[in-house]
């Protein structure tokens, strides 16, 4: 039959779960019937908990370190989702061509609503983008999504250190992220690294505070470069 909008997410269910007994999972979705439409299929997804919703993503993320994706093609719901998308989740993520947010979380166009700036952080036109996805899309959950080894919030601890300024806009970059740069200067164990988490949490507070995203919920993460992992902070 033909999917809805978010029925490619049944891709993401767990290895030999099927869609049926992962939308089960969510007590929202316990009515479902076994005379399931494709309608009723999209509607009961467009319910489902911030909570599952974060195991989708979690399980996705653990079937791409493992090597095992299980989404289809990019191309395969193209023609479906001319009429319409119903994300489940948003992240936002930062611009390295290194953390690809869908691939990472193995997951379809049509599924996760994507911001990415380097450094992941929110600025003015994030939060707008973020606040459409929550209160138009209706995606129960908001990721901030960090990585190891980030080169804009190395760039902040460079300029905190220096007081350098980086040439053109990139300044802006690291400006904006100078606050968690300070804040972690003299923490102990790796400037970088406790700046990169500390960002992540402040940009998740701040989210939560908005009064549009923080309907949703609100999560951070940390991606390893080296592992593929996503971890919760
Ligand atoms: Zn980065």
């Amino acid at each position: 039959m033909r999917k809805g909008p978010r029925a490619g997410r049944a891709n993401q269910a767990p290895m030999k779960t099927n869609r049926r007994s992962f939308l089960l999972s969510s007590a929202a979705a316990v009515a479902i019937t076994a005379a399931e439409s494709t309608a009723q299929a999209a509607n009961e997804q467009a319910r489902m908990s911030a909570s599952d919703s974060l195991k989708a993503l979690l399980r996705g993320n653990a079937r791409f370190v493992a090597g095992t994706p299980a989404c289809l093609p990019a191309t395969v719901r193209r023609a479906e989702l001319a009429n319409g998308q119903a994300p489940f989740a948003a992240v936002l993520g930062c611009s390295d061509s290194r953390v690809p947010v869908e691939t990472v979380f193995d997951h379809e166009p049509g599924d996760i609503f994507v911001v990415r700036v380097a450094g992941n952080f929110a600025d003015p036109v994030g939060i707008g983008s973020l606040q459409y996805s929550v209160a138009v899309l209706k995606s129960s959950l908001v990721m901030v999504l960090g990585h190891t080894a980030c080169g804009a919030v190395k760039a902040a601890t460079d300029f905190v250190k220096t007081g350098k300024p980086f040439p053109g806009q990139i300044q802006t970059l690291a400006a904006a992220l100078a606050p968690v740069a300070k804040s972690t200067r003299h923490a102990s164990g790796d400037w970088l690294h406790n700046a990169i988490v500390a960002n992540v949490k402040a940009n998740v507070a701040k989210l939560k505070a908005d009064p549009i995203i923080g309907k949703a919920e609100v999560v951070g993460g940390i991606y390893d470069l080296a592992s593929g992992k996503v971890s919760l902070v």
